[in-house]
């Protein structure tokens, strides 16, 4: 009996325990679940550096930062870039990762495909963007990575290679800052120099490899840059007025004008306004130190339109010169009109027409000889002078004048409506140039 009530007692005891206990488990499942909620993110994730991307490091403005993951079997992949307002850009942007996404993935192996980037803005015009690719084994560690630079300029919508950026002999000067900041030897060539990014302070030029790297400091090499942005010192004046591209009519024949020797104020300018009145453009190869004496005339050509090119310094023989002097003759004549004008002059006319081998490697500019020479300075007689040109000219001729005499401008002012009675356009010798290219 006692028994019994005694096991009434405990039966009922033992109901209460277990409503009790189902209690108690389900409130510890509860926090259990929601303590497993709250540290999941803390938990460690496979692969999370690779999931969530440094975002510290992406300052260029992008509109998004585009990441795919791809979990295979046994391999993981996690590609990540940039996407902007400008679709010049993306387009650029998407044409590398498609080349990066190339690198074959082995699925039978636990491998991670990592592209990650860092990116710049400077100036509110320029973007750089650094790729870098990595391969890593399943102890993370790097196995294979590959890098790829891009620079892109939004006001000239425009992915900028090193030749938009810096002038004159800036591959010498490279290669001079290369040894005096890493101590490595290279050839001043655009290939060693063609992996860098844009920085606040200057530009970060890459070693091929990408384990060094230095920076060109805009602040210590003024006169070698080309940039064209206010934040960017320069040799360039304060609001430069850029020459406005002109469209020009391939199937129709094509004749450039040029002036050597110039400015000559009063004439030059004379000779510029008879080319516009044939919607027409020459080239007026220029000597620095004339410029120095004439600016206002050559800004008068460079605004009418026409071309100036190098004639050297003091018209002194460049194919005898040694490369210092060469060097000097070419590039102060770069400087006085980058100065005056904010434009880098793109060819060179030798003087006397002659080039040297020291001559041809020391500068990497297109040298411009003539196909027609007009003697203009020596007959110095308008006949004689429409006679050498007129019977010879065709497309693609390139004609020998000097701005000196007014002889030659009575000549050009006989000429012009002839040829353009003809079906001629007068074009410059960089429109030629970009024009031959095209063919
Ligand atoms: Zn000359």
């Amino acid at each position: 009996m006692v028994k019994y009530k005694r096991g009434e007692k405990m039966a009922k005891k033992r109901k209460l325990n277990y409503a009790r206990l189902a209690i108690v488990l389900v409130a510890f499942l509860i926090i259990v679940f929601a303590l497993f909620q709250l540290f999941r993110g803390l938990l460690p994730n496979k692969y999370a550096a690779y999931r969530n991307v440094e975002k510290s490091n992406k300052l260029a403005d992008e509109t998004e930062i585009v990441n795919e993951i791809n979990e295979g079997d046994m391999a993981f992949s996690s590609i990540n870039y940039p996407m902007f307002e400008n679709e010049t850009l993306n387009e650029e942007i998407k044409k590398i990762v498609a080349e990066f996404k190339k690198e074959p993935i082995d699925d039978t192996k636990e491998e991670i495909h990592f592209l990650d980037y860092q990116s710049n803005m400077i100036g509110e015009q320029y973007i750089s963007v650094h790729f870098t690719y990595q391969i890593l084994d399943k102890e993370e560690v790097v196995i294979k990575s590959n890098h790829k630079t891009l620079n892109f300029d939004l006001t000239e919508n425009k992915v900028m290679s090193l030749k938009d950026i810096l002038r004159i002999d800036y591959l010498d000067q490279l290669q001079k800052e290369a040894k005096k900041q890493l101590n490595v030897d290279l050839e001043a060539t655009a290939e060693n120099f063609e992996a860098f990014i844009l920085e606040e302070t200057g530009i970060r030029f890459y070693m091929s490899d990408f384990t060094e790297s230095f920076l060109f400091n805009y602040q210590d090499n003024i006169r070698y840059l080309k940039l064209d942005n206010a934040l960017i010192p320069t040799l360039a004046p304060e609001n430069v007025v850029k020459q406005p591209k002109r469209k020009l009519d391939p199937n129709k024949p094509m004749i450039a004008f040029t002036f050597d020797d110039g400015p000559n104020p009063g004439l030059t300018e004379k000779i510029v306004d008879l080319f516009d009145q044939y919607q027409g453009r020459a080239t007026f190869f220029q000597v620095g130190s004339r410029i120095e004496q004439y600016p206002e005339t050559t800004r008068y050509v460079y605004e009418h339109g026409s071309e100036i090119g190098n004639h050297s310094y003091s018209h002194q023989s460049l194919a005898t010169d040694d490369v210092e002097a060469i060097k000097q003759q070419v590039y102060d004549t770069q400087d006085i009109v980058f100065k005056l004008l904010g434009y880098e002059i793109a060819t060179l006319r030798p003087t006397f027409g002659a080039i040297s081998e020291t001559l041809e490697k020391t500068i990497d500019m297109p040298m411009i000889i003539w196909t027609i020479d007009s003697l203009d300075w020596q007959s110095r007689k308008m006949t004689n002078i429409v006679s050498e040109v007129e019977p010879r000219v065709k497309d693609g001729s390139i004609i020998l004048m000097h701005d000196l005499y007014e002889t030659t401008y009575d000549a050009v002012a006989y000429l012009l409506p002839i040829l353009s009675e003809r079906g001629y356009q007068f074009v410059t010798i960089s429109e030629y140039l970009e024009f031959s290219n095209q063919e």
